[in-house]
Order: C-alpha cells, then sequence, then structure tokens
C-alpha cells in the first residue's frame, strides 16, 4: 500500500480490557476538539458470532454467515482474518486503504493475529496492547458487560492468557487500570505519531514553503 497521510493504530487485548471503551472515548474526545483537524474512524469488521444485543450491522459488525464469510475469503476481499473463539473475524481491505489515502486515522480493534498479518503489509502501523490490571479485574469487567453468558465469559478467560502471550509483539503496551489515565496515554501515542516528520511534511508543505521562501 502506498504511503498515505493518515495512520494506521491497531489495538489488541483480551477480551473485556477496555479496548472498545478507550477508542470510543478517544474519538468523542478528538471529535469535540477537532485536534490537527485529523478525523479517525473506527474500522467495522465482518464477522460470523450473532450480534449482541445492542450490536447493529454496519455499525458494530458486518454479520455476516459462514458462506459469506468463506466466499469473500475467496474474493480477496480481506486485508486480514482470523478464527477467534471459532467464529472468523475480518478486516475489509478497500475501506481502509480509501480511508487512510483521505487522510483519515483508522483504528483496527483486532487480535494478535490480525494484528501480525497487518504490520506485515504496513510496518508503519502502531501496535499497541491494552492489558488488563489482572485476571480478577478482566472476569470482573466480563461479568459487568453483562452481554455474554457464564460459557462465554469462562471460554474468553481462557483465551484472554493466549491472547496476553502475545503482548511482546506489539509497539505499545497500555495497561488499563484507571480509565482516564489509559486513555491519556493511548492520546499520547496517537498524538506523537501524528507528529512524525513524514505526516508533518505533507499536512505543513504550504507553511513550509512559506516559511521558507519559495
Ligand atoms: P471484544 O473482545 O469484547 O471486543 O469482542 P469482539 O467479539 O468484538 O471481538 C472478538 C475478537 O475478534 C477480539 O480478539 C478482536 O480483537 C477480534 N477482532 C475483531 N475484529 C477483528 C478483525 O477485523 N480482524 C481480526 N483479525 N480480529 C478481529
Ligand atoms: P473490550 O472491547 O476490550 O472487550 P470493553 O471496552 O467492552 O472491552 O470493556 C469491558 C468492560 O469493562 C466494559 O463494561 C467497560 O465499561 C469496562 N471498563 C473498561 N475499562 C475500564 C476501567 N479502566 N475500569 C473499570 N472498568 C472498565
Ligand atoms: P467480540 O466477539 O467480543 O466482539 O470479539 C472477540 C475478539 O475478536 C476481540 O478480541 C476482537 O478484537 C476480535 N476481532 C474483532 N474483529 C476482528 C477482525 O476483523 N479481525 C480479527 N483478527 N479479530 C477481530
Amino acid at each position: 500500500m502506498a504511503q498515505a497521510l493518515g495512520n494506521l493504530f491497531i489495538l489488541a487485548a483480551p477480551s473485556g480490557a477496555g479496548k472498545s471503551s478507550l477508542i470510543k472515548a478517544l474519538l468523542e474526545k478528538h471529535t469535540q476538539t477537532d485536534m490537527h483537524n485529523t478525523q479517525m474512524q473506527v474500522s467495522v469488521s465482518h464477522t460470523t458470532r450473532d450480534p449482541r444485543p445492542g450490536e447493529v450491522d454496519g455499525q458494530h459488525y458486518h454479520f455476516v454467515s459462514k458462506d459469506a464469510f468463506r466466499a469473500m475469503i475467496e474474493d480477496d476481499v480481506f486485508f486480514e482474518w482470523a478464527e477467534v473463539f471459532g467464529n472468523y473475524y475480518g478486516t475489509s481491505k478497500v475501506v481502509i486503504e480509501q480511508t487512510l489515502r483521505q487522510g483519515i486515522d483508522v483504528f483496527l480493534d483486532i487480535d494478535w493475529q490480525g494484528a501480525r498479518q497487518v504490520k506485515a503489509q504496513i510496518p508503519d502501523t502502531a501496535t499497541i496492547f491494552v492489558a488488563p490490571p489482572s485476571k480478577q479485574e478482566l472476569r470482573r469487567r466480563l461479568t459487568a458487560r453483562n452481554q455474554d453468558s457464564q460459557d462465554v465469559i469462562d471460554q474468553r478467560m481462557e483465551k484472554a492468557v493466549a491472547e496476553i502471550s502475545h503482548y511482546h509483539e506489539f509497539d505499545y503496551v497500555i495497561v488499563n487500570d484507571d480509565f482516564d489515565a489509559a486513555l491519556a496515554e493511548l492520546d499520547a501515542i496517537v498524538i506523537s505519531r501524528r507528529l512524525r516528520k513524514e505526516k508533518q511534511v505533507v499536512r505543513h508543505q504550504a507553511l513550509f514553503d512559506a516559511l521558507l521562501g519559495q
């Protein structure tokens, strides 16, 4: 993929660590302040799992059947895809490419397998791992979220250890204990990525031309 002005971010974490909440809060904050005049978007994945109560097709996920998903794999629609908790999850290529090209930052909320695939294709991606402050707290959050059955929660707790074992493959690590502190840390990563010279040169080309008297 060609160098694009938009930054690509991946947030991965065991289920319940708080990545969806962090991305949502960051987006709200940046939308209010219009920081750096840069828009940000969360990529909407395709999944074969059933919608949870309150989840809207096209907003939280594109919910598709396993057959439809397999057909999309054949058609090379996905930038990356993985099997998580017995369901398929994938990120479509076209949307990511178009969005980055427009200079919009994109967030992917995907698992470690997907993170690895994206990093291999776009090394410039900032990969961020969100860890819970403890196992007990992770279970408490999964239960408090009130979205999954006890069986599913047990399954997700088992998978949590597998997900956490990949934390060292990421560029950044955030421990989501105090939510506001974790949000500030995520914000710092996003801002520092935007301020890299490669991005600033493009964003402020007119300014530098003027400053240098050209
Ligand atoms: P959550 O853990 O509560 O956010 O539950 P979800 O059902 O939303 O996500 C399940 C798993 O699939 C998580 O590990 C996500 O990071 C992962 N996931 C979601 N979307 C994608 C995607 O597009 N690609 C990949 N590779 N993983 C995804
Ligand atoms: P994920 O997307 O990683 O599965 P969520 O963002 O859905 O996780 O968060 C899981 C639950 O934990 C939600 O109910 C959320 O409100 C709560 N939560 C997230 N971060 C914190 C935190 N720092 N302290 C307490 N509760 C949190
Ligand atoms: P949930 O079923 O709780 O929504 O998601 C379970 C896991 O799947 C989460 O860790 C989430 O990040 C991951 N996930 C969601 N969408 C994708 C995706 O498109 N690709 C990959 N690889 N993982 C995904």
